[in-house]
Parts: C-alpha cells; structure tokens; sequence
C-alpha cells in the first residue's frame, strides 16, 4: 500500500502467452473461459497454417493455465506471462535518473 502511495509500483500489462506458440491473450479471456458453464483451463486455439487445406482445423491445444487450490476455491496460475511497460511510462523512469539528461549528451 506504502508503494502504491508513493508510486513505486511497476504497471506492468501482463498477457497470458502460450509456452509452445507464444501467442497472446487477454488476461480476463483466459480467467473467464468455460467449458459447458464449469470455470476452465483454456487450451491455446492458435492454428499455424490457417489458409492450409490439410492443417485448417489443427489448434495448437497447450494448456494455457493451471487451476491451484486456495483455502476454499481453485485459482488460475499462468503458464507463462509476457509482461510489458508502456513506453511513456519507461521514459519517465529514465528521465527520474539522477542527471539522465546530462548522460544523454555523452
Ligand atoms: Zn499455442
């Protein structure tokens, strides 16, 4: 809380990614995914060759997540999270370097 009052939190955007393909997904896409109506474990839907005749229909199915036990329901743990800064606030934090601009001229 003492972090978040003083801004020295990272906003990091976190995206689910799937460990064979690499393919992004929304957080609350994967969170939220169900299979007839029970909470889920998504699987990636990637298909490599989508204009293929032969491999039209072949998803990639990795599972994305795994449901570990809390004290009383099931939390979703990524497989692997592509974790990124927006540029602004990046070069705010360069900038917030002591004699930054200075280091720019060398
Ligand atoms: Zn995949």
């Amino acid at each position: 809380m003492t972090k978040k009052e003083l801004g020295l939190r990272d906003n990091f955007y976190s995206f689910p990614t799937c460990p064979k393909c690499h393919k992004l997904y929304n957080k609350q896409e994967v969170e939220d995914y169900k299979e007839n109506n029970i909470n889920s474990v998504m699987k990636c839907r990637h298909v490599e060759f989508p204009n293929s005749a032969t491999r039209r229909n072949r998803q990639c199915q990795t599972i994305l997540s795994k449901q570990v036990p809390t004290m009383n329901r099931f939390k979703l743990k990524f497989k692997l999270i592509y974790l990124f800064a927006r540029i602004r606030q990046q070069l705010m934090a360069f900038y917030n370097r002591l004699n930054f601009e200075n280091f720019l001229q060398h």
